[in-house]
């Protein structure tokens, strides 16, 4: 099978096709298998579920001859981050401290994709415990990007990147700790929304830094990003952090022009070093369109932006060191160490043999900024800073709807490039960090490529008042509309597929 048709279809487009008859669930399942295992260059996938997914699609296709179809979702396949448990399907956050681990049950989200007719194809690539911003810490080998294989999708969530940008998928759940929906988004030329903190169950997803992580979704288009948050958005029980506040439907926000909303431009985002100015020049592009499209325009500023990076740099690690401590060998995955080693050796060996480096490094540095005589010196510091930046952004809602920047100073970088400068690999998240530190819901949209032989994609930041997704979908889609960059798909080289 060629680049057909359907492989870049939308939600939408397809479901209609499932109803017509002109396309059944199977067919489609197995369309996608056959792509996934055609394009093992992307790195996109760490496990495959076969059975699984047919015996998914089996259903639906039955569902739907009995006239009972679940809505808009159903028999449509997707995937998940692999820092998601689902019952009986390898998880393993792209450790190796998690190797072979099958968990007994279904995150949330997992369940809820699940209960809305979703065929669940796999398990996607990942940064090691979605630390990093490459998907070069996978345990696993990178994800490569389906727009130049020579580059990053980003991280953390690149392996759902590749996946839904290069057609393998129809959409995908990635994590969100400090931009790892929205910048792999961004590099791939996808709709990538990591919701406000609370608005979607961490039940079952692994821990990073538990006071930031959230879990959103990947998609092509705006309307299908729509589908597949409405199905995992709302109030979980099981999740304390979990808000109890109704759910809009996002779909049903879609449409009209952006007449009265208030778009604000935050000035610092514009003037930083190291932005690549055809980023720039897009963004610009950008919000002239959207100004076209009936939105003023605000300068607006974000002072303490700036000490974004740093700040989440103590809180993130922090919280890490504390999450990771319960991988000793003991509860899950393999272990190491001599028969005859103590308990101290054998923890010793086993997180030292089974963990990355950068795990390492994470681990170690909140310990550090954790420890007595340091720990207000640091973490409560970075508390305090937190607050400031959560402040600004109350502040700049007071005048303006929708906060709109760039998602990522640069295009995506070479493999390799970034490795062994973890600074450098931290600034590539220096648009999307605040927005985890101040709790709010931000998405990516394509808007723009880079000129070369290799045009490679550009992503435009959105960033709303808490709860306020639905704003985010609205603006996105009347841009989306009004542009044709969500009709670019790259070609896959080689594979039959
Ligand atoms: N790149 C950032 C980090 O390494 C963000 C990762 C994420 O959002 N999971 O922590």
């Amino acid at each position: 099978m060629a680049d057909t048709h359907i492989t870049w279809a939308s939600i939408e487009e397809t479901q209609r096709q499932l109803s017509a008859g002109t396309l059944t669930s199977v067919a489609l399942t197995e369309m996608c298998l056959a792509r996934i295992k055609a394009h093992p260059e992307l790195g996109a996938f760490l496990a495959l579920d076969e059975k699984g997914a047919l015996a998914a699609a089996v259903a639906s296709d039955e569902r739907r001859k009995a006239g009972r179809t679940l809505g808009p979702l159903d028999g449509i396949p997707v995937a998940h981050k692999d820092l998601l448990c689902t019952e009986g399907v390898p998880t393993t956050a792209a450790s190796r401290i998690l190797e072979g681990y099958l968990p007994p049950y279904d995150a949330t989200v997992v369940r809820r994709w699940k209960d809305a007719g979703t065929v669940l194809l796999g398990k996607l690539n990942m940064d090691e415990f979605g630390m990093g911003s490459s998907t070069e810490n996978s345990a696993y080998g990178p994800a490569r990007n389906p727009w130049d294989l020579t580059r990053t999708p980003g991280g953390s969530s690149g392996g759902s990147a590749a996946a839904v940008a290069a057609g393998l998928c129809f959409g995908a759940t990635g994590t969100d700790t400090g931009g790892s929906i929205r910048q792999p988004a961004a590099l791939t030329s996808l709709v990538g929304i990591k919701p406000t903190y609370g608005r979607v169950s961490r039940f079952g997803c692994i821990a990073y830094a538990s006071s930031l992580d959230q879990v959103g979704v990947f998609a092509r288009t705006v309307r299908d990003a729509a589908y597949l948050l409405h199905a995992l958005a709302g109030h979980d029980p099981k999740d304390s952090t979990s808000l109890n506040a109704p759910v809009v439907d996002y779909a049903a926000a879609l449409g009209g022009d952006l007449k009265g909303m208030r778009l604000g431009l935050p000035r610092e985002y514009m003037t930083l070093p190291g932005m690549e100015p055809e980023v720039q020049r897009s963004v610009e592009e950008a919000c002239r369109q959207m100004e076209k499209l009936g939105a003023t325009l605000v300068d607006i500023s974000l002072p303490h932006t700036r000490y974004a990076l740093p700040t989440y740099y103590v809180v993130a690690p922090a919280e890490a060191s504390s999450n990771l401590a319960r991988y000793d060998g003991i509860r899950y995955g393999p272990r190491k160490g001599a028969q005859n080693a103590t308990l101290r050796e054998m923890y010793e060996e086993t997180r030292g043999q089974l963990f990355g480096l950068e795990v390492k490094r994470r681990i170690m540095l909140g310990a550090y900024v954790l420890s007595a005589g340091y720990y207000d010196a640091y973490y409560g510091q970075a508390q305090k800073v937190r607050s400031l930046i959560k402040r600004d952004f109350d502040e700049a809602f007071a005048k303006i709807d929708v906060v709109i920047c760039p998602t990522s100073p640069t295009v995506a970088f070479k493999l390799g490039e970034k490795v062994n400068d973890p600074v450098a690999m931290y600034l590539s998240d220096v648009f999307t960090l605040s927005c985890n530190l101040a709790g709010l819901p931000g998405m990516s949209l394509p808007c723009g490529f880079s000129s070369g032989e290799k045009p490679l994609p550009i992503g435009l930041q959105l960033m709303g008042r808490p709860l306020e997704e639905h704003t985010l979908f609205k603006v996105a889609h009347a841009y989306e509309q009004a542009t044709e960059w969500h009709r670019r798909h790259p070609s896959l080289v080689g594979g039959a597929a």
